[in-house]
């Protein structure tokens, strides 16, 4: 499941936006004797993380089945993913069984699995009932010890960055006031790549150092970018092209208004304190930023972060590090 088998054998053209020279979008033609012939945006990096190495499913096909499924009865293909991912854990653990899946051999792997329990989540039928409702809703309905291994931060299942070989990410996902969610930093890309996301050095993905720091202004320049409703594929932290110089000069163009970087950044800093008080008031506080057990736990087995989990008392500093950052002991009452 990567870019090169996926191009060779279904992409058939790129898909722009309106006037936009990136043209990120990919259109794919699948002929497949399983599931027919049908033409879908994507697959893009999600989707094949989703429903393929997290369901340990190397059919692509079904990946991009999965993907048509999705866009066509409004699920989103991450939170699938990972729900579908989650129920299989579960059946391998022997918290769920065929009793529960009605039959259904929901093991990892089963990529035709995974696109009749899609149809099943989309129409509420069967467990797909319990499932359509999210990995935690659906680890609380299940019981059994579910909860315990359920993955998702503030109810929302992650993305396809592994927090324990991304130390900026393990900090982003908790703080996040959406849980899980990679969209509000893009902190993944600066550790990655090991490069701070405007300029300053580098950055170890495995060190908890400077992270902190690096998350605040993460969310700083992505939430001005939100406002402005620019699309996060052309301010890509390192590469850009939009950054905060052009930023600024953007808000400029558009607005008539002069603005400095600082100025955004007070702007920024304003709108996060506000979102943090509205999670409050909603009944989700300091104890809501961490992240599943797990990810404490359980160490990466294989791959280039062998051996890492996130570390509870470094994981504890880099948040205290980031409130103080952010002044959030000050104006928030927790
Ligand atoms: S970079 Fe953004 S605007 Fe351009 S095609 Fe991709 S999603 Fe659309």
């Amino acid at each position: 499941i990567n870019a090169e088998t996926l191009k060779s054998r279904f992409v058939k053209r790129n898909k722009s936006c309106f006037a936009c020279a990136v043209a990120c979008g990919k259109i794919s033609v699948v002929k497949s004797a399983t599931y027919g012939e049908f033409t879908v945006e994507g697959p893009e990096y999600e989707t094949l993380f989703a429903f393929g190495s997290l369901c340990g499913n190397d059919d692509l096909e079904s990946i991009i089945k999965a993907n048509e499924i999705c866009d066509r009865l409004g699920m989103d293909t991450i939170s699938a993913g990972n729900a579908i991912a989650f129920a299989m854990y579960c059946y391998e653990k022997g918290i769920i069984t065929q009793e529960d899946t009605e039959g259904m051999e929901l093991k990892f792997g089963n990529g035709q699995a995974i696109i009749t329990m899609l149809e099943k989540i989309a129409y509420r039928k069967g467990f797909g009932n319990v499932l359509a409702e999210g990995v935690k809703r659906a680890a609380e309905i299940i019981g059994r010890g579910a909860e315990s291994v359920a993955i998702h931060v503030k109810g929302l299942e992650p993305p396809g960055y592994d927090p324990r070989g991304l130390k900026g990410v393990a900090l982003a996902y908790a703080v996040s006031c959406r849980g899980a969610c990679h969209l509000r930093h893009m902190a993944y890309r600066p550790n990655l790549v090991g490069q701070r996301p405007f300029g300053g050095g580098t950055i170890n993905r495995l060190s908890y150092e400077g992270q902190a720091e690096m998350v605040k202004e993460l969310e700083d320049f992505h939430v001005i970018v939100d406002c402005m409703v620019l699309c996060k594929f052309v301010c890509l932290p390192i590469i850009g092209p939009i950054l905060w110089d052009e930023l600024t000069k953007l808000y400029s163009i558009i607005t008539g208004i002069e603005v400095s970087k600082e100025s955004l950044v007070k702007t920024a800093s304003h709108i996060q304190t506000i979102v943090r008080e509205f999670n409050l008031r909603e009944g989700l506080s300091k104890k809501d930023d961490t992240l599943p057990q797990r990810f404490f736990d359980e160490e990466l087995k294989t791959g280039a972060s062998k051996g890492e989990k996130v570390q509870r008392e470094e994981f504890e500093k880099m948040l205290n590090e980031y409130y103080k950052l952010r002044g959030f002991d000050e104006v928030i009452t927790w």
